[in-house]
């Protein structure tokens, strides 16, 4: 009789608002090559629903694998989310999707179990499975976008909360909530506010506006508006102008007091940073590193790792995959 191999392949996918990406991966965390398609949210949940399955199929189809091959499927999607109850509740960038059950359509789609998980807790899940967390006890991510996200994973458990908003530590109060900087929460003196990449533009033209002596970014600035981005600013500060050091530093420094915080809440073994801004590399990933010595718990801030992430956008589905492969067991 011949012996059947089980299945021992995970489906990740990750759900964006302007495009989803797929993959397989192996019970070792070896990726397929990737299938992506636009979402489309404006055309309604039931064709979004129907082209996750799609990205599904064309990911199992670019493994070279069947549906027989898969155990189990994982999805992640941005919030505002139940990640319990399986729900897709009113995410501002799926709109107008609204309560779409994706676990369990997914599921019954398939055939499989299927893991359902907020995008920011995948990406740190992903990481810490086969990218800068992994082998570590405990990670705490920072994902530096348009807006910060975060996730908290503690030996095989991803802080989800009670209400799904878990791990959010882009809202991590870093400042006064009467005087601070407006967060897109409504709250004042969250992290958000000071270290997205759009906190980061914003604050480069209040400081040039004040700003004595020479600078190059202003001389940018003046010329084209419209460019300034967080990139634009890192590689101006690379190149030593002295203003955009300046709004590089204090970037440093907000992620450090926000890292700080979760030292003294969940005393990680390491810290990471995903996202674009984390390009700039190792001279921005030292100023944070310095902070964190400087201000944190003095113990655990001494020997916790501040590293910056290795998957890259591929984070998402990679640790969507190790939520499939975990529910799977
Ligand atoms: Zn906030």
């Amino acid at each position: 009789m011949a012996i059947m191999a089980a299945a021992s392949h995970f489906v990740g996918l990750d759900v964006g608002g302007t495009t989803m990406k797929a993959a397989v991966v192996d019970g070792d965390g070896k990726v397929y090559p990737s299938a992506s398609l636009r979402t489309n949210p404006e055309r309604g949940q039931d064709a979004g629903l129907e082209t996750m399955g799609e990205t599904i199929r064309q990911s199992v189809a670019a493994a070279k694998l069947t549906l027989a091959d898969i155990a189990a499927i994982g999805v992640a999607t941005p919030g505002l989310m139940d990640i319990h109850a399986g729900l897709i509740l009113d995410p501002p960038n799926l709109k107008p999707w609204k309560n779409v059950p994706v676990r369990d359509r997914i599921a019954s789609m398939f055939g499989k179990p299927t893991a359902f998980q907020n995008d920011a807790n995948a990406a740190a899940f992903g990481e810490k499975w086969t990218g800068a967390g992994r082998g570590a006890h405990s990670m705490v991510m920072f994902t530096l976008g348009t807006g910060v996200g975060g996730g908290i994973i503690l030996g095989d458990t991803i802080v989800e909360g009670k209400h799904s908003h878990g791990g959010e530590l882009g809202h991590l109060r870093i400042d006064r909530p009467d005087h601070g900087r407006l967060c897109g929460c409504g709250a004042r003196g969250c992290l958000e506010a000071y270290a997205s990449a759009t906190a980061v533009t914003r604050r480069a033209r209040e400081e040039m506006a004040s700003w004595r002596g020479p600078t190059e970014l202003k001389e940018f600035f003046t010329a084209n508006d419209d460019e300034l981005t967080a990139k634009v600013i890192f590689d101006l500060a690379a190149g030593g102008d002295a203003c955009a050091l300046k709004v590089v530093d204090d970037t440093a420094y907000f992620l450090a007091l926000g890292a700080c915080t979760a030292i003294a809440t969940v005393d990680p073994e390491v810290i990471v940073y995903g996202g674009g801004m984390t390009d700039a590399g190792e001279w921005f990933r030292a100023k944070i590193d310095a902070d964190v010595r400087r201000f944190g718990l003095p113990f655990p801030a001494k020997s916790v790792r501040v590293v910056f992430a290795e998957l890259g956008s591929d984070a998402g589905f990679i640790g969507a995959a190790a939520c499939a492969k975990r529910l799977a067991g």
